[in-house]
């Protein structure tokens, strides 16, 4: 299987919708408005990124720098989705919302009485488990537009969603032991 590897990417200006739903995936991906090939390639080489592109001659300059790059070829943003997961399927393991769509960072786990004043009544009183995204405080919670985005990762995704999908939302808890001195 596919556990330890994780896998980052840059997608270049063009593929902003594909680096959202990367992102939902739980995948890491830098994606900026009006990014210079410099900039794209100084920060790949950084940090050890993919570059995701459908510029020829980005791609061009990533292979004489000897950066990892994959030209996209799809023009829709769901048909680029499959592209790519199918691509590194085997490197890739989905984690949807457990990545914020708007910062690119991990979700924290939050405690659910810290959470009281920040989510509508309804919500606290039916969820359990809470995220909240380090960089722009969002709430999540695991009901968060799950169904309609899961529907939506099958039709894009078909097989390949369940396959990849790794549940962070309900794991079983784990077990606390009493310490026993
Ligand atoms: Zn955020």
């Amino acid at each position: 299987m596919n556990q330890g590897i994780s896998l980052k990417f840059i997608c270049d200006e063009q593929l902003g919708r594909l680096a959202r739903w990367l992102r939902i995936l739980g995948q890491d991906v830098v994606y900026q408005n009006q990014v210079s090939d410099f900039q794209i390639i100084e920060q790949a080489k950084k940090e050890s990124r993919i570059v995701l592109t459908r510029d020829h001659n980005l791609a061009e300059k990533l292979f004489q720098e000897g950066i990892k790059y994959y030209l996209v070829e799809e023009n829709y943003p769901a048909h680029q989705l499959r592209e790519v997961v199918e691509r590194f399927q085997n490197q890739l393991q989905l984690r949807v919302f457990s990545r914020c769509v708007e910062c690119n960072l991990p979700l924290e786990e939050i405690e659910k009485a810290k959470v009281k004043n920040l989510v509508p009544p309804f919500v606290f009183q039916t969820q359990e488990v809470f995220r909240r995204c380090p960089g722009c405080g969002k709430i999540f919670w695991s009901a968060t537009h799950r169904q309609q985005v899961d529907l939506q990762l099958r039709d894009i995704l078909g097989d390949l969603y369940d396959r990849l999908l790794e549940e962070v939302w309900n794991p079983s808890p784990p077990i606390k032991e009493k310490s026993t001195g």
